[in-house]
Formats: C-alpha cells, structure tokens, sequence
C-alpha cells in the first residue's frame, strides 16, 4: 500500500511517480476527500511559492542521490541509513531518473564482474599449463 503522505502527492503532482502508483492514487483521490483536500492544498503553495519542490522534496528527503552514490549503492559501500533511504528513493518512491541511473551502473557492474571472473580464469589456467609444463 502506498503511503499517501505529502511527498507522495508531490511527486505526483510532478508525475514522478510510477505508473502503477500515478494509477492507486488516482483511484485513492476519487474515493477519499481528504486526499483530495490535502492535494489542492499542496498545489495552492506550490503555485504560491510557499514551498518550492525541491525545498519539500528535500525535507522529505526525496532529492536524488549522485550517480557516484548509486555506484556505492549497487556496490553496498556505504552506511546501512544512506543505502535504506536510496532503496527507498529507488524502489518506493520509484524515481525514474535514479533508476535509469541504477539499471546502467548495475548492467556495467554486472558485465565487469564477468570481465573480472574470466581474467581470473584465465589466470589460474595459464598457471595450471605452466606448473604442468
Ligand atoms: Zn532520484
């Protein structure tokens, strides 16, 4: 269940959410007033200049970790609090920029670690014919 806090409704009034999530809340906002309620509100000092975005989505900690990060990430070298709130801001929050981003360094990860196993292979091999030889 999505949570449907603010957060949640900005990224959705910046269609930064998934289209699953765009689709739940779509449906919660015909059903629930409140909802509904608390989505103008939030447009209102959007559109007011009370808060900008990016000043709510970084209280919300929502902004997007660097692309150097999500190499950390996909390489699990950093603190368990920042690799929670990046699987959070990549699985949850489902931001489609930081995915892309994490798809790519994942795929050349994946295709140097192969790269790494077959020169290591390889290695023991030429070591093997010499020590035979
Ligand atoms: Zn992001």
């Amino acid at each position: 269940m999505l949570p449907f806090n603010d957060a949640t409704l900005l990224a959705y009034i910046e269609e930064a959410l998934p289209a699953e999530q765009m689709a739940e809340l779509e449906k919660r906002l015909r059903e629930d007033a409140t909802v509904r309620d608390r989505l103008s509100q939030l447009v209102a000092q959007r559109d007011n200049g009370v808060h900008s975005i990016g000043d709510i989505w970084r209280r919300h900690r929502l902004s997007c970790p660097s692309r150097e990060e999500i190499g950390s990430y996909i390489l699990g070298a950093m603190s368990e609090e920042r690799r929670d709130y990046i699987r959070f801001h990549i699985e949850e929050i489902g931001c489609r920029f930081c995915q892309s981003n994490w798809e790519d360094l994942s795929e050349s990860h994946h295709q140097e670690a192969v790269r790494a196993r077959r020169r290591k292979y390889f290695q023991s091999s030429v070591g093997r014919i010499k020590a035979e030889g």
